[in-house]
């Protein structure tokens, strides 16, 4: 056992069920695999669920809920943008497809003739999110995860 609590600069291991307060409809979990790693202090995380598990123990159990502000931010009509349907190449744009670009994760929310109008907001942006979370292990990071800014082994990054 550790007597370590989460703080910055730990590499946290943890068990998590996210859902949707209003419907309790589970969106992820990492029940079934292996717990999540991450470095804590280097914005791996969205921001609540780091500032709601600081101090915790392993073995300690939370639970809590993070309005849109402490999450994915508010969606924002300057993230919805149109792209000439050239730039999807070989794609054939249809509304509701996502795809990944060199600056994350899109979907398609409306085809024209010349162009297509694209949604770049998180698709959690605007939602609020209930977590219960497991403290499984805490270990002090390696000098490259904290140069990296990120953890690394089962649950973390491997490269
Ligand atoms: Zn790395």
């Amino acid at each position: 056992m550790t007597d370590l609590v989460v703080e910055k600069d730990l590499v946290a291991s943890v068990h998590y069920t996210g859902t949707f307060p209003e419907d309790g409809e589970e969106f992820d979990s990492s029940k079934g695999s292996v717990p999540l790693s991450f470095l804590v202090g280097h914005k791996q995380m969205i921001p609540g669920f780091e500032r709601e598990m600081m101090g915790a123990t392993v073995g300690e159990k939370r639970t809590f809920t993070l309005p849109p502000e402490d999450a994915y931010g508010q969606p924002s009509d300057e993230n919805v943008v149109e792209l000439a349907k050239e730039q999807f190449g070989e794609i054939t744009p249809t509304e509701g497809m996502m795809l990944m670009s060199d600056v994350g994760p899109f979907k398609v929310v409306g085809v024209n003739k010349e162009t297509v109008k694209v949604d770049f907001n998180h698709p959690m942006a605007g939602r609020t999110l209930k977590f219960e979370v497991e403290v499984m292990d805490l270990r002090k990071a390696s000098t490259e995860e904290l140069l990296h800014g990120h953890a690394h082994g089962p649950g973390g990054y491997q490269h």
